[in-house]
């Protein structure tokens, strides 16, 4: 079984969906993980979840867009926990529409959410997990979620597709550059096809509105969309997360691993 004993980790937007499985699994393979997100209630509630199952959580509020929560955030991992291994930048959302109809605001939105934030916990965060991981013989490790829209292009999505996009060339870059033993971090990026949580619902509601289809209908086309006729759940991501963050992938880095059902295969 992989494990994590003697890690810490931070999974952003982790108060549900894909992230909050990243960070049970993290946990229960022996980690200490800081589930961060803006949702304080659900995230709150999602730690203690797991910590009534004697797993060792924390949540902390946190805005992945904004610079100074970053420095916050990490300093308080550091305190609590006495250093950090493992950055999952997860926090992402999505605007559906065609590129004539999407404001400077709305493009804007999408990148701070979903690239921004991968900039800034990387360059945050990559600081506190090299005091651990510099020249020793397990590597930091930083996990970029992605997506299959990282990978291909889909119709009205241009800001999502360009983020995504983004992310995914961020960390080969980073990867360049932290494989160096004095840094020692290994970074990667997971790109899922479509994976049942709220952004899912979210893509399914907006699909309803246009085109007057039916739920059924919309969830239909979605899973019909992969080759494996199904929607992914947001376990099969976290395990992937999960070989990413262990040592088991020791000699990955700058690798982008699909968990998509086969919808970028063709
Ligand atoms: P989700 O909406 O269930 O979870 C996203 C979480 O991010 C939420 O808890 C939300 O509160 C949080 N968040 C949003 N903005 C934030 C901010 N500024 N600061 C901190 N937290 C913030 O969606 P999910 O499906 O679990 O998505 C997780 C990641 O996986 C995202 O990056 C998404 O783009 C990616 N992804 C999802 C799918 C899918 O089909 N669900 C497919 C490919 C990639």
């Amino acid at each position: 079984m992989l494990e994590l004993k003697d890690r810490i980790a931070l999974v952003t937007g982790a108060a549900g969906g894909i992230g909050f499985e990243i960070a049970k699994a993290f946990a229960e393979a022996g980690a200490k993980v800081v589930l961060s997100d803006l949702l304080v209630k659900e995230g709150t509630e999602a730690s203690e979840r797991l910590n009534a199952e004697n797993l060792e959580t924390h949540f902390i509020k946190h805005d992945v867009t904004n610079e100074n929560e970053w420095v916050d955030v990490i300093s308080e991992i550091s305190d609590l926990f006495g250093g950090l291994d493992i950055l999952v930048n997860n926090a992402g959302i999505i605007i559906q529409k065609p590129l004539n109809e999407t404001s400077l605001e709305e493009w804007r939105r999408v990148m701070a959410v979903n690239l921004d934030s991968v900039f800034l916990g990387t360059k945050i965060a990559s600081q506190e997990i090299m005091k651990r991981s510099a020249n020793s013989p397990i590597s930091g490790s930083i996990i970029n979620m992605s997506s299959v829209a990282g990978i291909v292009g889909i119709a009205n999505n241009s800001s999502y597709n360009a983020s995504k996009g983004a992310v995914r060339l961020l960390t080969k870059s980073n990867a360049m550059e932290f494989s160096d033993p004095s840094i020692n971090i290994r970074v990667n990026s997971i790109h899922p096809g479509g994976i049942n949580t709220n952004m899912i619902k979210n893509i399914i509601n907006t699909s309803i509105k246009e085109t007057g289809a039916t739920e059924d209908e919309v969830r239909s086309q979605l899973e019909q969309g992969h080759p494996m006729q199904r929607l992914g759940i947001p376990e099969e991501v976290a395990k992937v997360a999960l070989f990413l963050a262990s040592t088991d992938s020791s000699y990955m880095t700058g690798s982008e691993v699909v968990v998509d059902g086969g919808y970028t295969a063709s």
